[in-house]
């Protein structure tokens, strides 16, 4: 029996995981990475740029089995630790007691996955190969090599797992019907760092993710393995405070002595980054379809770049692998069936994703910091404690219920949502959240709301 041939533009690490998935199940693979080798040119350069990676990315990479060594070097984040502008400090959990996000590095679950794809004897990584044009008819796609050369390279299906910027996405535009929308974000980021103390240690509490919640802006930081963290700061383009207005040294540093004085004594001049620094962009795309001729397809942030509030955004692309995987099997490796069906299932939990991902920011920046928000997520966990079975909170579903596709978690948040609006109207309930009564009556709403049990 001849193999199927399938290209991948895009090493990343989707690209990655989806060759270990295609050559598993016995197809030619070649993955094609424009950028040169991290595991020879050292690109990150010691820098530690890491992701929270939750139960559904876990679960997607348990298929390939490396789930338990890459938890070797993830630190479980339990919960939000949160820095009010006064230095005082709030825990809010993330879900049930043992639930955590992990602080992993992005770049070394890259190269993990790199290493696993070329010990598979089907896959073959090229790398300094940047795709310049598809053909969509047929799968065939020119790569622009390092020296300039163009080589064509000729499969029966390819994958554009080319990122948020993708170019086969990009030249899909040129296809009829094809729906586009590009979304940007007022604010962009920047990235700062925590550095160790003298002993490697963490100079703030390891096992959290770490949130200064300013309203419009905010600075966050997750933990590395060395003792160092790295932040993001999330601030508009424009306005008051914002990357356009802040260019001064002393209203820089002013900007960081007012707003985040408790974390100014850890970061590494954090005044002359913010300077050096162009800010990052963010921004959603959503397109459809997903797959043009039963030929070629796009998975992960090629077919749905998102914003990074709800830290989706990888989870998101290993679960589209692990659902096409699923479906190579369901329909015996007939493309013709697994392409509809692989986009018909992802395109609803992709939009859902984007939205809630969107939403989440103003959770972050605004609401952790905000008395009527944290009492709100109490009242929810206790309930939600208690009648496990009638409510599951949203960032519960979205974080650790891969069960539950991310457009349902959306469905349901909304509907929890209209009964918590309703709670929340109950008198002094910021004194009075612990009472009995609220309990009683929430959980009255609830059987009345989802008419079942969870
Ligand atoms: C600030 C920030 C924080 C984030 N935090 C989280 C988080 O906490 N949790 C989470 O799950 N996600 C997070 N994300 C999202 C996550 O980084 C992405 O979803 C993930 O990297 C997508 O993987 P990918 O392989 O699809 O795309 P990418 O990681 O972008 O990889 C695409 C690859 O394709 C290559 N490429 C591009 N063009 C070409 C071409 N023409 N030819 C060949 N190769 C090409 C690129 O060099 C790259 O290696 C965050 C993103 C940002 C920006």
């Amino acid at each position: 029996m001849t193999r199927n041939r399938f290209t991948v533009a895009g090493g990343g690490p989707v690209g990655s995981l989806l060759a270990i998935l295609l050559g598993r199940h016995g197809y030619e693979v070649g993955v094609y990475e424009g950028r040169p080798d991290s595991r020879e040119t050292n690109i990150y350069q010691g820098k530690s740029i890491n992701i929270a990676l939750s139960d559904r990315g876990w679960n997607s990479l348990q298929q390939i089995g490396i789930s338990a060594d890459t938890k070797d070097n993830a630190i479980p984040m339990y919960h939000r630790a949160i820095h009010g502008l006064d230095g005082v400090l709030s825990d809010l959990p993330y879900g049930r007691e043992g639930d955590a996000i992990w602080s992993v590095s992005r770049g070394g679950i890259n190269e993990r996955l790199l290493d696993i794809a070329d010990d598979e004897p089907n896959v073959e990584t090229h790398f300094e190969h940047r795709l310049v044009n598809v053909d969509f008819e047929t799968a065939s796609a020119v790569f622009q090599v390092k020296d300039e050369r163009e080589l064509t390279v000729d499969a029966d299906y390819l994958f554009g797992a080319d990122g948020a910027h993708s170019k086969v996405r990009r030249l899909a535009h040129d296809l009829p019907r094809f729906s586009y929308s590009q979304e940007y974000m007022p604010q962009g980021y920047i990235e700062l760092n925590i550095p160790a103390n003298p002993d490697g240690s963490h100079k703030l509490e390891k096992n959290a993710l770490h949130i200064w919640p300013r309203k419009d802006f905010m600075l966050i930081a997750l933990p590395n393995p060395d003792g160092t963290f790295t932040c993001t700061m999330f601030l508009n383009f424009a306005g008051d405070p914002s990357f356009g207005s802040l260019h001064e040294r002393p209203a820089v540093k002013a900007f960081f002595e007012t707003n985040f004085a408790d974390a100014v004594e850890y970061l590494e001049d954090p005044v002359d980054v913010f300077l050096e620094r162009t800010a990052s962009p963010l921004f959603l795309v959503q397109v459809f379809p997903w797959s043009f001729n039963r030929k070629v397809g796009l998975i992960g942030d090629a077919a749905h770049a998102i914003v990074p509030f709800y830290g989706q955004g990888m989870n998101c692309g290993f679960e589209d692998c692990a659902e096409l995987n699923r479906l190579i099997d369901v329909h015996d490796h007939n493309w013709d069936a697994i392409f509809p069906a692989y986009e018909n299932a992802r395109k609803p939990n992709g939009d859902a994703i984007a939205e809630l991902s969107k939403r989440n920011f103003i959770e972050m920046s605004d609401l952790s910091g905000d008395r009527r928000f944290q009492v709100r997520k109490m009242i929810e966990a206790k309930f939600s404690a208690r009648f496990p079975e009638l409510w599951t909170p949203l960032y519960s579903m979205v974080t650790f219920s891969p069960d539950i596709p991310y457009a349902e978690a959306l469905r349901i948040g909304d509907e929890q949502n209209r009964v918590m609006d309703i709670i929340m109207g109950w008198p002094n309930i910021e004194e009075n959240w612990d009472d009995q009564e609220i309990m009683e009556q929430l959980h009255s709403l609830a059987v009345e709301t989802f008419g079942h049990e969870m």
